[in-house]
């Protein structure tokens, strides 16, 4: 089955590739328009994307696919009320790299606030040929006191997933693997889409 990911994000690309790996997933292609993200909620955004992509790929695409995914994700934080959530890629857009957002998030948190927060993944799937679906899926966590790591991408250097005590940037690949909000909406769709 080839599913065309509807996303630019390098990080989150090598990661459906290990997460995938049972399907033929090709990249949005390079130069092709992103599409928008308004919608309050991951799942509006992931939708948005996945059915905007998808009906660009008609007009547009090369080559047939089977579905086209889209994946809406962040990271929320209790004590910022949630935030940054639907806006993690937006967060601090004044900052240009990822070790200064960091800094800058854990700045925001007053000394004796709750550190719990969770990733959340919400994945748009949109078959050229049906209705579009969606699966969702968190993971619990905690934030750490100073980013540590460098491993993964965006946030994974100050979120310490339950039952570790180390970053999401500290563990090898294969452990966020395992219990990723990602990896955890992945088995899903694998699940829906092939029974
Ligand atoms: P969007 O889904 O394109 O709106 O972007 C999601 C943003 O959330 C990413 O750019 C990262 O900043 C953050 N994010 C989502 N998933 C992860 C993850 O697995 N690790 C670290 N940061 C993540």
């Amino acid at each position: 089955m080839k599913l065309l990911l509807a996303s630019s994000n390098e990080g989150k690309l090598a990661e459906f590739r290990q997460l995938l790996s049972s399907f033929d997933l090709l990249p949005w292609p390079k130069g092709a328009p992103s599409m928008p993200e308004t919608g309050a909620f991951f799942q509006d955004n992931a939708l948005q994307k996945a059915e905007g992509a998808r009906a660009w790929w008609r007009a547009h695409g090369p080559e047939p696919v089977d579905a086209v995914l889209a994946d809406d994700s962040g990271l929320c934080v209790d004590a910022l009320w949630g935030g940054p959530g639907v806006l993690s890629a937006r967060f601090a857009p004044d900052l240009a790299t990822y070790a200064e957002k960091n800094r800058r998030l854990l700045s925001m948190l007053p000394g004796d606030a709750p550190r719990t927060a969770r990733f959340v993944c919400v994945l748009a799937c949109a078959p050229l040929d049906g209705p579009a679906f969606t699966v969702g899926a968190a993971v619990e966590g905690s934030l750490a006191p100073e980013p540590r790591g460098n491993g993964g991408f965006g946030y994974d250097p100050i979120f310490i997933p339950d039952g570790h005590d180390s970053t999401f940037g500290e563990l090898p690949s294969g452990v966020k693997h395992t219990l990723s909000h990602r990896a955890r909406a992945c088995a899903l769709l694998r699940s829906r889409l092939q029974g």
